[in-house]
């Protein structure tokens, strides 16, 4: 039996995890949270039967407490709480899944307890990849990476580890506002943001994909992940998603990783790696294909995606800046308090007031949080601090 914990287990990434374990039927989950999806939870409790389940808000976790009472498992809260998920005693891996800057103090936690890591939360490493890449060699731990495009690059360099990368070739999929101008962007509506072409995914994501924030995070990560110099990471915007990421290596191979739009499989690889098992869904039919589409990405209409290259260049607190102004604002682009092109004018008006921090602690990365909030939040309000 694989042991595991789930953080985040109500979004899509954990409901997609607990698929994978329905299916495989030797994983077990032994402890999973979630941030207020106290219904759905519920339901995932019943049915997995964890031995420990925590509940980010506090209101929620009390409410669950009651409803569960019937069952001997315990309900612990907040980050105090997600800790414990993430610590769980015998668990061998933590899937964290959880959504923004709130992955990174459990991660620390799980990798501190030894744990292995299957990563799909983007801000750990965005923020605090200088931390956690070193702590994972200290306390020996995998980091396991569950994005589509990393596990892509992950599973190309299999076998390959002493070989040397000439470039990774990071494949986006443009999002819907491929092909279009700035012009084009100032009449976008949040219904058509929310609406990916090639994958279902959380509201965060999915704007974050039609901004290309989403690629420039995966940027970081790649940078953090697999140790690479910057300008040897490209995108390469191919609009079918069929390629998920590629790698190049010194004497001009390339590796390259394909396979449908389907979560489960990165998100079952890095469970079993260094294993495959059988997964259901569909397979890729070349035949069907016809063609497949690379053109470079357009940085001068994707605001975003250019700050978070820069964001990384500058490094130290910057990325934590970027990250943070920008879910500030998607959030209230999804609250349609802002326009979609003021998104990244928060971003940059954030990353402008900034005074970098070289190698910010966590306790810095959290006040940066909160500085550049309060900031961003004078600026909604109008009066600029
Ligand atoms: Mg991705």
């Amino acid at each position: 039996m694989k042991r595991i914990s789930l953080l985040g287990s109500t979004g899509s990434i954990g409901t997609q995890t607990l698929e994978i374990v329905r299916e495989q039927k030797d994983i077990e989950v032994l402890a999973m949270s979630c941030n207020n999806n106290i219904d759905l939870f519920e339901k995932q409790i019943r049915e997995f039967s964890p031995k420990l389940v925590a509940v980010y808000n506090d209101e929620k976790a009390k409410i669950l407490r009651e409803r569960i009472k019937d069952l001997d498992i315990e309900v612990v809260a907040s980050m105090e709480g997600l800790i414990r998920v993430a610590e769980y005693e015998s668990a061998d891996i933590v899937l964290t899944a959880v959504v923004g800057m709130i992955g990174i103090e459990p991660t620390i936690a799980a990798i501190k307890a030894g744990k292995n890591i299957a990563l799909a939360n983007k801000e750990t490493l965005c923020c605090a990849g200088h931390i956690i890449m070193p702590l994972a060699k200290e306390y020996n731990v995998k980091i396991l990476p569950v994005d589509s495009e990393h596990s892509a690059i992950f599973q190309c360099l299999n076998g390959n580890e002493n070989n040397k990368i000439s470039r990774i070739l990071l494949t986006a999929s443009g999002g819907p506002f491929r092909g279009y101008t700035k012009k084009d962007l100032e009449k976008v509506s949040l219904k058509d943001a929310l609406k990916h072409p090639n994958w279902e995914m959380g509201k965060k994501i999915s704007i974050d994909s039609s901004t290309l924030a989403n690629k420039g995070l995966e940027f970081i990560e790649a940078f953090w992940l697999f140790g690479i110099d910057l300008d040897k990471i490209e995108i390469v915007v191919h609009k079918e998603s069929i390629i998920h990421s590629m790698i190049e290596f010194e004497d001009g191979a390339v590796m390259a990783q394909l396979g449908t739009a389907d979560m489960r499989l990165p998100i079952q690889y890095a469970l079993y790696y260094p294993e495959r098992k059988n997964l259901s869904g569909d397979r890729l039919d070349f035949f069907k294909l016809k063609s497949l589409n690379f053109e470079k990405p357009d940085l001068e209409t994707f605001g975003a995606l250019a700050l978070a290259i820069n964001s990384i260049k500058l490094g130290g607190s910057f990325p934590t800046v970027f990250n943070v102004a920008n879910e500030f604002a998607v959030d209230l682009f999804l609250k349609e308090k802002i326009r979609y092109l003021d998104i990244v004018e928060y971003i940059k008006k954030a990353m402008l007031k900034h005074k970098k921090i070289d190698n910010p602690k966590l306790e810095d990365i959290l006040n940066i949080k909160n500085e550049t909030e309060a900031y961003l939040q004078s600026i909604y309000k109008g009066e600029e601090l």
